[in-house]
């Protein structure tokens, strides 16, 4: 018998995963450029942190939680996204002020997978907790777009609303679901259920958004304070050179949202799986999750999406030197690969005892720059380098082989 992975899930190896480690590197230091520091969480949680920090009414709640019970009887669940466990261990720290965390890794949800809907996929996302500034928003924002399009997503959108608070949302509520009562017919069953309990959820409905383009949109009855902060974040944008359309329905269907949502889109995906990453504001999180009120924003951001636009020409992660070893040199050659790795120079050499020949086209194969030969020259202390691009050669210095690499 043979397996195969999961449903849903993928094995990510060489050389596809070296645009993974490039988008994840790059992840790492866009997150520095903007001050947010790295946070690592449990890839499980006690289940009611997401039934309450990601909204009982949910699909992912609802459908498409991985939930378990632990042989201690405690019912987890595996992380279906990141912000509900980033909430959860700041207030746990009892700390005040300002957090800016970033994060990336696997998330889980029940899904029916698809291209760009897995079952494991990868996000990186931040959180800015401690602030209801619009600047927090609007940098979140660039740093998002800045990120994506550093990474070479093509025909990227950024698309901005604002879906009020807990003071302008509830007359823009009862406005939505007049509309939505006559509209009962052209509803599915999910949104039928969802009209009274959650209206803005149908907006987020992808069966049903397409017939209700003409609904009632949050930012035509928001609050002074929500109208100033929407023009703010706007304004920041614009100050920063973000390009964004306004989307007058794009919603958070959960009452802790609030304010500004937003979303990126890469127009050259499929319009099911086009949304590369979302966010929004948060500030009615912490109190869900039985805490003190702490505002916050943040996104996620699907890596699995990103490399579906990328189409790059994938590669073996190239080697600095391939260590090819003559006769009976494989323990001097073992040694010298030791040193060259040591002086952090990436190294590989045959341990097969292959022909030489056979090594040199290795060394082709793993697009090595140079290519050393370990031959009689050793005993003098000398060995062969071969400039592999260039076919130039010429005998060294053990000791100069460093050097020599790094001038190539
Ligand atoms: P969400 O947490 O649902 O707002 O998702 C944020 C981003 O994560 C989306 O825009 C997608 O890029 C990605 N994402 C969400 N669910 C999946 C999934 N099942 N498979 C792959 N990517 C996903």
């Amino acid at each position: 018998m043979t397996f195969r992975a999961p449903k849903g899930t993928d094995d990510i190896l060489p050389p596809a995963s070296r645009t993974w480690r490039r988008l994840l590197l790059m992840w790492e230091d866009w997150a520095a450029r903007y001050g947010y520091d790295l946070v690592l969480l449990p890839f499980f949680e006690t289940t009611e942190v997401f039934a309450r920090g990601v909204g009982e009414s949910t699909e992912v709640v609802q459908k498409q939680m991985y939930t378990f019970e632990d042989k201690g009887g405690r019912s987890l669940t595996l992380r279906p996204e990141g912000t509900a466990s980033v909430v959860r261990a700041f207030l746990e720290t009892g700390a005040d002020g300002i957090l800016k965390a970033a994060y990336s890794g696997a998330m889980f949800r029940y899904e029916r997978p698809q291209a760009g809907r897995r079952r494991q996929f990868y996000q990186v996302g931040v959180e800015y907790l401690g602030s209801r500034a619009a600047a927090a928003d609007a940098e979140v924002i660039e740093l998002g777009y800045r990120y994506l399009t550093d990474a070479g997503v093509p025909g990227l959108s950024v698309l901005v609303n604002s879906i009020g608070d807990r003071v302008c949302r509830p007359a823009y509520l009862e406005v939505l679901k007049e509309y939505l009562k006559e509209r009962r017919a052209v509803l599915c069953d999910d949104s039928l259920t969802r009209l009274e309990s959650n209206p803005m959820r149908v907006l987020d409905c992808k069966v049903c958004a397409p017939r209700l383009s003409d609904a009632p949109s949050p930012v035509d009855h928001l609050c002074m304070e929500c109208a100033t902060h929407y023009d703010e974040v706007r304004a920041a944008l614009r100050d920063m050179d973000v390009p964004y359309e306004e989307a007058p329905r794009l919603v958070r269907g959960l009452d802790y949202y609030e304010r500004t949502a937003f979303e990126y889109v890469a127009t050259d995906l499929e319009t099911a799986q086009n949304a590369v990453g979302g966010g929004g504001r948060y500030d009615g999180l912490a109190e869900l999750l039985g805490g003190k009120p702490v505002p916050g924003v943040g996104f996620a951001l699907g890596l699995d999406r990103m490399v579906l636009t990328l189409f790059e020409v994938e590669e073996l992660e190239p080697l600095d030197v391939y260590i090819v070893v003559a006769g009976d040199r494989r323990g001097d050659g073992a040694k010298l690969a030791s040193n060259l790795r040591y002086e952090g120079i990436r190294t590989d050499l045959d341990v097969e005892g292959r022909s030489v020949k056979a090594q040199f086209r290795a060394a082709d194969r793993r697009g090595a720059a140079t290519a050393l030969v370990v031959g009689d020259e050793w005993d003098d202390g000398r060995v062969v380098v071969k400039d592999l691009a260039t076919g130039r050669q010429e005998v060294i210095l053990k000791e100069e082989v460093a050097a020599w690499t790094r001038r190539t």
